[in-house]
């Protein structure tokens, strides 16, 4: 069977772990070369490189803050000097709950700046590159925070609500240059970022009774860059088993 994405290079934020990881394995599997972004796990990096380069094409570690506008200029843009990526999944996050009332200046800063500065700084570094080869895909992992918010994450859903908005925008300014963009919002989702959370509490509100998994994101993403996607932008698709409609 043909691969479509083969020898296309993705750049997948935060992808040495949970979802970023599955995404980065799947489009591996369809072919296409890995520019991995971390932030500062190196050995679970180096484990996702060695899982990647085992599928048959190459993984560039790019470990970097995606907050930090100048880092990520300084990582990516000698990259860019030669190769363009097709794709680009904007999936690092991090998420530091608490009530408003409570909420530290660096809890608020500190996810707006990784979730909307960090696909701000990446996309940006990227984007004219991809205009100038007049084609590629933007996955943009938003947050069923985005849609069905709950209390204690009013840094989060602003962060993830405007993930979408973004997405819809920068879908409408780049169109015309064959650049789809597009939104994906899980719901619970089993992976690091869960450690802590009340599962007991969680479940019986999943009305598939069950966390998901991140191969279950990954695939509506490789779906995302993949060309049966062709007239798909400006879009958000929810993967959450019914906890938001
Ligand atoms: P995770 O398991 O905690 O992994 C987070 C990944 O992001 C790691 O690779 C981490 O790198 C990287 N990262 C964190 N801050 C970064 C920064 N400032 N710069 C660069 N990389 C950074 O998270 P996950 O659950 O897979 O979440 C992935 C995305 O899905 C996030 O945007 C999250 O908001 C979203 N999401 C997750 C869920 C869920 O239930 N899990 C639900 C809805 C949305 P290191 O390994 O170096 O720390």
């Amino acid at each position: 069977m043909t691969k479509p994405l083969k020898n296309r290079i993705a750049l997948i934020t935060g992808a040495s772990r949970g979802i970023g990881l599955a995404v980065a394995k799947t489009l591996a599997r369809e072919g296409c070369h890995i520019w991995l972004n971390y932030h500062s796990n190196h050995a679970a990096a180096q484990s996702a490189k060695e899982q990647i380069e085992a599928l048959g094409v190459s993984c560039t570690l790019l470990p970097f803050d995606v907050a930090d506008a100048q880092a990520v200029r300084r990582a990516l843009e000698p990259m860019l000097q030669t190769q363009t990526p097709y794709i680009l999944v904007n999936n690092a996050g991090v998420r530091k709950d608490n009530l408003l009332i409570w909420m530290k200046d660096e809890e608020w800063t500190g996810v707006i700046s990784t979730v909307l500065g960090g696909f701000h700084n990446v996309t940006k570094t990227v984007l004219g590159a991809m205009i100038h080869a007049k084609e590629g895909r933007i996955v943009n992992i938003a947050s069923a925070a985005a849609h069905a918010p709950v209390p204690g994450q009013t840094n989060y859903s602003a962060a993830k609500a405007g993930i979408v908005g973004a997405t819809r925008s920068l879908a409408l300014e780049v169109a015309k240059r064959n650049i789809l963009v597009n939104a994906v919002s899980p719901g619970f989702i089993e992976t690091d970022m869960l450690d802590g959370l009340p599962m007991d509490k969680i479940l019986p509100l999943i009305p598939l009774r069950r966390l998901g998994t991140p191969q279950e994101v990954a695939d509506l993403v490789a779906f995302l860059c993949s060309d049966k996607a062709s007239y798909i932008t400006g879009q958000a698709f929810g993967v959450n088993g019914g906890v938001c409609m």
